[in-house]
């Protein structure tokens, strides 16, 4: 990966980050004035999972996309962004510009979600 290519991964990720934490807080804001309990934070989210369904599985795949993208601006740091995490090869850079937060190959991905971790 080239620096410039890393860069706008970079740029790509923190975008998506602040675009999701938006959407968490906006589906925060609409369960409060629901009457909803308040949510202190994100983490908590899942504790009350038994209901308000919509939300909280936002908030469960919002979750999910967050720390998949915190995943990968750590890799960016240590420079490992690019690779799978599996067989360690290089990532399609397709792939990474459609999904920037990609942990695997398409390969891996493929087996991962047929057999498993
Ligand atoms: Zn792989």
């Amino acid at each position: 990966m080239t620096p410039e290519e890393l860069e706008s991964a970079k740029k790509a990720l923190l975008d998506m980050r602040r675009e999701v934490l938006k959407e968490v807080q906006e589906a925060m804001a609409e369960y409060r004035e629901l009457g909803g309990e308040a949510l202190p934070d994100i983490s908590d989210i899942s504790a009350n999972a038994n209901s308000r369904d919509v939300l909280l599985n936002l908030g469960q795949n919002q979750r999910q996309k967050l720390r998949d993208i915190e995943t990968a601006l750590e890799r960016i740091a240590e420079g490992e962004y690019g690779n799978c995490m599996r067989c360690e090869e290089e990532i399609a850079a397709q792939r990474l510009k459609v999904r920037p937060f990609s942990r695997y190959c398409i390969e891996c991905k493929t087996e991962i979600e047929k057999y498993g971790e």
